[in-house]
């Protein structure tokens, strides 16, 4: 026998069951961000390998240690499997001019690829959704995507899921920073990590974003940006605040947020939840007013963030709010004249809507009811010759005491919709 292949390490199935609460959680989120105006867009899953070091940045996890790159075979080119949304997206709005005219408010969403250690919440291949506001200065926008994100929390029946805010200002106050930084933490050289040391000179603002727990004490007493920013970056933070507060949103200022994205600037955000461990961070984004011009486009404020939809489906797994798919019913049917008749019934009901498994295969009636059952649909119609002869059909009710009732074929429709009550509107039970 051949020996059977394996996914590869990191890189996930997600199997039927799974796939309602990843459904419910899409559909839910795109409806939400329609109604604030974002419109879908999609971008290409491999970018060359510059657009990631150019807007990730050099001296950052990501561009260091976990992008899948290689080269196209044909040409040579190094190409890269994007490990972010971004700066593909970033790279289409210059490409096709899409927002030197009016802003664009877009949204995406598909895997992304980093070279990480997989553990709970961590993969190498996952999936997010991403939200980008194009050529907006804020903070009005910013606000905007807080509050948004806020309502797919609520739609979702999601709470406990809190929020963090930070600026890190502009390009010159960073400069400052930078130094007081890089003088802070020589001073205290012999106790940084090898990345941090490699990091000193070059990004010392990513030694912040360090995951490593024996740097937090050193982290925490290390200069904050916060109390340097000049008057319109302290002027936007305080904007979005207000406007944060007129919406009812509640928030933690966290001076230590910097992101593990060279790009941000001014406002970054991260929605947190301590249900899922040390993998908590289900949001973040943040402001990018740099990054088109860093990639050769022309100066265009924007504002966007990213969900781990990983995360999010642990989340709801762990709140209880999933289901599993299940038909609405399962028709059973034994004979020829059944037969015709079970396919009639079942076109019907689905031009009416309804999702019915008919049956495949054959055998007794004995056998099929017992694959109605492990359906999970609600019903069962049955159908022999007999029903077939004097056009009825028999519902059972597979949960819920198991009642049968025989139904004319003119009743059908009607019947069917009383007893067909238990499911939400993405079709799981
Ligand atoms: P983390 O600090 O957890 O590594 P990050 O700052 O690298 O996250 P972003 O680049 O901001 O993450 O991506 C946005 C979201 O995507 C994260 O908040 C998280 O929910 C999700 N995410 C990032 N990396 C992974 C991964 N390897 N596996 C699963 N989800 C991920
Ligand atoms: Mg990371």
């Amino acid at each position: 026998m051949a020996t059977a292949l394996q996914a590869v390490r990191g890189m996930n199935d997600v199997l039927p069951d799974e796939a309602c609460a990843w459904q419910r959680f899409e559909d839910t989120a795109r409806d939400v961000f329609e109604r604030y105006g974002y419109r879908h867009l999609r971008v290409p899953i491999v970018e060359p390998t510059p657009l990631f070091v150019r807007s990730i940045g050099e001296h950052t996890d990501v561009v260091e240690k976990e992008m899948y790159t290689f080269d196209d075979k044909l040409n040579g080119d190094s190409l890269t499997l994007r490990p972010e949304a971004t700066a593909g997206i970033v790279r289409a709005a210059i490409e096709h001019s899409l927002t030197y005219e009016r802003p664009l408010r877009v949204w995406t969403g598909g895997p992304m690829f980093r070279h990480e250690r997989p553990q709970k919440g961590r993969y190498r291949q996952f999936h997010q959704l991403d939200v980008e506001a194009l050529g907006f200065a804020g903070p009005d926008v910013d606000a905007e995507q807080i509050v948004m994100l806020a309502r797919l929390w609520r739609a979702l029946g999601l709470d406990g899921i809190a929020l963090t805010i930070n600026s890190i200002g502009d390009a010159d106050e960073r400069r400052a920073h930078r130094a007081a930084l890089i003088e802070y933490f020589e001073r205290h050289r012999s106790d940084l990590d090898d990345d941090a040391q490699r990091r000193l000179h070059a990004n010392p603002l990513r030694i912040l974003d360090s995951k490593n727990p024996a740097l937090a004490g050193l982290i925490a007493d290390a200069p904050r940006l916060l109390d340097g920013l000049g008057a319109a970056s302290r002027a936007h933070f305080d904007a979005l605040r207000a406007l944060l507060d007129e919406a009812g949103i509640g928030y933690t200022i966290e001076p230590r947020l910097v992101r593990g994205l060279d790009y941000y600037n001014r406002t970054v955000f991260e929605w947190v939840t301590d249900a899922l461990g040390a993998q908590g961070t289900v949001a973040g984004g943040g402001r990018y007013d740099g990054l088109f011009e860093a990639l050769g486009g022309k100066p265009t404020p924007a504002c966007g963030f990213a969900i781990g939809i990983e995360r999010m489906i642990l989340l709801l797994h762990a709140e209880g709010a999933t289901r599993v798919t299940a038909p609405d019913a399962y028709v059973v049917h034994v004979g020829e004249r059944a037969g015709v008749l079970a396919r009639r019934v079942a076109e019907s009901l689905r031009d009416h809507g309804a999702s019915i498994v008919l049956h495949a295969g054959g055998g007794s009636f004995k056998s099929q009811m017992k694959k109605a059952d492990a359906s999970g649909a609600r019903l069962a119609l049955i159908i022999g010759d007999d029903e077939a002869s004097v056009e009825t059909v028999a519902i059972k009710t597979l949960r819920d005491g198991g009642e049968q009732v025989a139904v004319p074929l003119r009743d059908l429709h009607a019947r069917f919709a009383a007893l067909n009550t238990s499911k939400d509107e993405y079709g799981c039970l």
